[in-house]
């Protein structure tokens, strides 16, 4: 009999395989790089679900993938002859406006939590891009624009739905597997299946946007004067740059269309009446060549990057913790900027701190709560012959950086990595307890497709 016929191992009827045109549109991920082929990709919509297929990888002897929303950039969601459990059809979030908390299921984008809380004037402190999913940004940390005020969106995560590597269901609580709860706050991808996040929500109101463009050969002195403005403001006041090429947009100058240009955003989060006063000042001061002024919903703000990043766009990503932004950091950034071979590429980079470095280090295991900038080098382009160069220029750019950060890294940016690498981010004695969960939860570390923490060794 052919092994897939064996009655031990017939899957139902929904499952994909090769050869199905759904198939073809499941296995890809929003990075055009990963080009990979699951043996089967096992739609879930239930923890039972979840269960099955777990059950069925382990008697086809196939090693599993988890697909959250499917936007890790080293694309650990999918991967040639596994079995993908895909997430995507768990996308339900319910909200208790009085307790002021979400259910959001495993498989949700950031879009599918913000629709449902922000009727509310709610919102769940969660990342900029709204196809984004929930789960691994959760599961690594997520920063995003209400960071400074309340915190990351693993410092949200109130209890969790888990299902284990044995197919067991757990529900992970501050009081019940406190263990495993601490760990899924920023240890990453490694202990679980979550099929239900339960997050505090924060209230949201409009928000005062104020964005400057510079020309490149001002970036350096308009950096100085970030450096000294960012540190020096309230919490909810977040502040974000890019180096990147400007669009056509009407309010850029014509003379810098194409051309790479300096973004600095700042978004005030208390009562929008006050905005200008603590935005104004920085842009008045730094002379920028314009200035859009908005006043906008959260649910606008966070949909506001969604059209940057298009999914099947071939991705490649470094990113690092400046220590500080001295001029010698400056200049690194606007040498990476001049450098930048795909006109659709783009530095990032923020001052954080804030509730960030406030909240209590012990309650999760987020890594990195006192670096002061994050830097991203983000290449995208479409064209797979122009590979080697834009994957080289993020390395390059990190290389030349790499004196003057911290030594960690956002777990949720890394790409491909040296050996060792996450262990230095989250450090021996982080990594340690990691491990014991891990042992605890997965001792044969059946979630190992992703930036592993293996078992502490018996
Ligand atoms: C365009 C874009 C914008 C971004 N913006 C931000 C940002 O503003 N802030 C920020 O912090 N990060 C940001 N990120 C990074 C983002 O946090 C990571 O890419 C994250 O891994 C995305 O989660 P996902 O569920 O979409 O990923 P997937 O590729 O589906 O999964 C990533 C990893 O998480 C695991 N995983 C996912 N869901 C679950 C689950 N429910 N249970 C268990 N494991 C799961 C997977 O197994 C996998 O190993 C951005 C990424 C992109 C591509």
């Amino acid at each position: 009999m052919p092994l897939d016929d064996h009655p031990d191992l017939q899957v139902p009827a929904h499952w994909l395989r090769p050869g199905m045109p759904a198939y073809e549109t499941a296995r890809r991920i929003w990075n055009g790089m990963h080009d990979r082929r699951p043996a089967l990709i096992a739609p879930c919509g239930d923890p039972g679900q979840v269960s099955e297929a777990l059950r069925h990888a382990a008697r086809a002897d196939l090693e599993i993938t988890v697909r959250g929303g499917g936007h890790n950039v080293a694309g650990t969601a999918v991967a040639d002859n596994t079995l993908m459990i895909d997430l995507s059809p768990m996308r339900t979030v319910t909200v208790d406006p009085v307790a002021r908390t979400a259910q959001a299921g495993g498989g949700c984008l950031l879009a599918d939590l913000d629709a449902a809380t922000t009727p509310h004037g709610l919102a769940c402190p969660a990342g900029v891009v709204s196809h984004t999913g929930l789960g691994g940004l959760t599961l690594g940390g997520g920063y995003g624009w209400l960071a400074r005020t309340w915190g990351l969106t693993c410092d949200h995560l109130l209890a969790a739905e888990v299902v284990l590597a044995d197919g067991s269901v757990v529900e992970a609580t501050e009081d019940d597997h406190d263990d495993l709860l601490w760990a899924l706050r920023g240890g990453g991808g490694n202990f679980g299946i979550v099929t239900r996040f339960t997050l505090r929500l924060r209230p949201v109101g409009p928000v005062h946007h104020h964005t400057g463009v510079y020309p490149l050969a001002a970036a350096q002195d308009v950096l100085a004067a970030y450096r000294d403005f960012a540190p020096r403001q309230p919490d909810a006041l977040h502040t974000v740059g890019a180096l990147k090429h400007a669009g056509t947009a009407d309010w850029i100058p014509a003379k810098l269309h194409g051309r790479a240009a300096l973004f600095l955003t700042a978004a005030w989060f208390g009562d929008p009446d006050e905005g200008p006063a603590h935005t104004d000042r920085f842009f008045d001061t730094t002379g920028p060549a314009a200035t859009l002024v908005r006043r906008m919903s959260y649910a606008e703000l966070q949909s506001l990057g969604d059209h940057g990043e298009p999914a099947g766009h071939r991705y490649f990503t470094k990113s690092c913790y400046p220590a500080d932004l001295t001029p010698r950091t400056a200049a690194a950034f606007v040498t990476a900027a001049e450098e930048m071979p795909s006109p659709l590429s783009s530095i990032d980079f923020e001052y954080l701190r804030g509730a960030i470095d406030q909240l209590p280090d012990e309650d999760s295991a987020f890594p990195s709560r006192s670096a002061p900038y994050i830097f991203t080098a983000s290449s995208q382009w479409t064209d797979p012959r122009q590979d080697a160069p834009n994957v080289a220029w993020p390395r390059r750019s990190i290389e030349r950086l790499a004196p003057t950060c911290t030594g960690g890294a956002y777990v949720n940016y890394l790409h491909d990595e040296a050996p060792g690498r996450v262990l230095e981010i989250y450090g021996t004695d982080r990594h340690t307890r990691l491990a014991a969960v891990k042992k605890a939860y997965d001792p044969a570390n059946l979630f190992r497709r992703n930036q592993n923490i293996e078992p502490t060794p018996s």
